[in-house]
């Protein structure tokens, strides 16, 4: 794993000509830029504004925007970015209806690529009902949207526990250093709970790291699956009763 080099105060990660850049926008939503050369993918976009100055100070051209799921905050800025580059708006199949400028379908199981970027979608329901992951395999990259927070995961809108269990599970099976990319700042806030459930091996040091970025003004993306399962209360769940116990502990914590 290369280290994270800094790019006007984001994280970006450089690898085989490939470069992931998240956005911060709103109060802690991540937008992210996959490109590759001058062409770009832009993954839930909450606003265009933010995204489209990013897009012209890199001279870039987007060719596809992508969305993990249905909520506006991943969404809103679909349509004013598709009109600019007129490019594909990709989201799940089964939020066709729900999803503002859809214009292509996201399956589970499906290979697509996109601006030089091989994708697979995994479809890990939970947050909603249709909720994808996009997986970056040669990247080892995954952006799981609202299902798997670093330290944490979403809210249960639409699923069951035991959907988000097992789509949680899903995600932990990727390669162990595969780089986690959400879809919100939540990490510390995630920590303090994770904390308050008594010491993981490793949680304070990781603590301790993700406050550092944060007091340099860093996101705290990417993490990798390797620290979540060491890490993250939710992906340690040893089973569902366990996962739902936790999640309503959080829920009101
Ligand atoms: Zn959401």
């Amino acid at each position: 794993m290369r280290p994270y080099q800094p790019h006007n105060s984001e994280t970006a990660f450089f690898s085989a000509m490939v470069t992931i850049e998240p956005i911060p926008l709103l109060k802690d939503n991540y937008a992210y830029l996959v490109f590759h050369g001058k062409q770009t993918l832009v993954i839930d976009p909450s606003e265009a504004a933010g995204v489209l100055r990013r897009v012209e100070e890199l001279g870039l051209e987007v060719a596809a925007v992508l969305n993990t799921h249905h909520h506006w905050d991943h969404v809103n800025g679909n349509e004013s970015i598709a009109a600019k580059f007129a490019c594909p708006v990709y989201g799940p199949v089964g939020d066709r209806d729900r999803i503002a400028g859809w214009t292509n379908p996201l399956e589970d199981g499906q290979t697509l690529t996109l601006a030089g970027t091989r994708l697979e979608v995994l479809s890990i329901p939970g947050h909603t009902s249709n909720h994808v992951a996009l997986y970056l395999p040669d990247q080892r990259a995954v952006f799981t949207g609202d299902t798997l927070f670093l330290l944490g995961c979403g809210r249960l809108f639409e699923g069951t526990p035991e959907q988000m269990f097992h789509s949680l599970k899903r995600l932990s099976a990727l390669p162990a250093d595969t780089r986690v990319y959400c879809g919100h700042e939540y990490t510390l806030s995630n920590g303090a709970f994770a904390e308050s459930l008594g010491a993981a091996p490793g949680l304070l040091e990781r603590l301790k790291s993700e406050k550092e970025k944060r007091d340099r003004g860093l996101p705290t993306v990417p993490g990798t699956i390797q620290q979540e399962i060491a890490t993250n209360p939710f992906l340690r769940a040893p089973d569902v009763k366990s996962f739902a116990d936790l999640r309503r502990a959080k829920d009101i914590f």
